[in-house]
């Protein structure tokens, strides 16, 4: 993947990230301290000081979200971005356009989503 395309989607992951922290930082009082120019310097780095304080105020939802959006950022800084973790096959533009903390290719996750559902439906509980 070229560095111009590998640029937009990491532009795109730390707008991601930064709407997650600004929504928790907004609802929470206790973060409100926290002043707008210190989000950006937030957002920008893979992972902050401030990060572990905020991940508490975090509903799961977010933090699995903020999780993969680091991991993706870990991705470009490691030249691995854009690549299937499990088949090693590059996953489509159109795919990390709509979601560019995919670590997996279609085909990959559709068989991930079979497993897990015949898990859970094989599973006692
Ligand atoms: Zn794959």
């Amino acid at each position: 993947m070229n560095k111009k395309i590998m640029k937009k989607y990491k532009d795109m992951l730390l707008s991601q990230k930064k709407e997650i922290i600004d929504e928790l930082i907004k609802d929470n009082e206790e973060y409100s301290d926290l002043k707008e120019e210190n989000i950006g310097d937030m957002a920008d780095a893979a992972y902050s000081a401030y990060e572990k304080d905020l991940i508490v105020g975090m509903s799961q939802k977010e933090q699995i979200m903020l999780e993969k959006i680091n991991a993706a950022l870990e991705r470009i800084e490691q030249n691995e971005f854009g690549k299937c973790i499990s088949c090693f096959s590059v996953i489509e533009d159109k795919r990390l356009d709509i979601m560019p903390y995919a670590l997996k290719c279609i085909e990959c996750q559709k068989k991930d989503e079979k497993n897990s559902f015949t898990a859970e439906v094989d599973s006692p509980t």
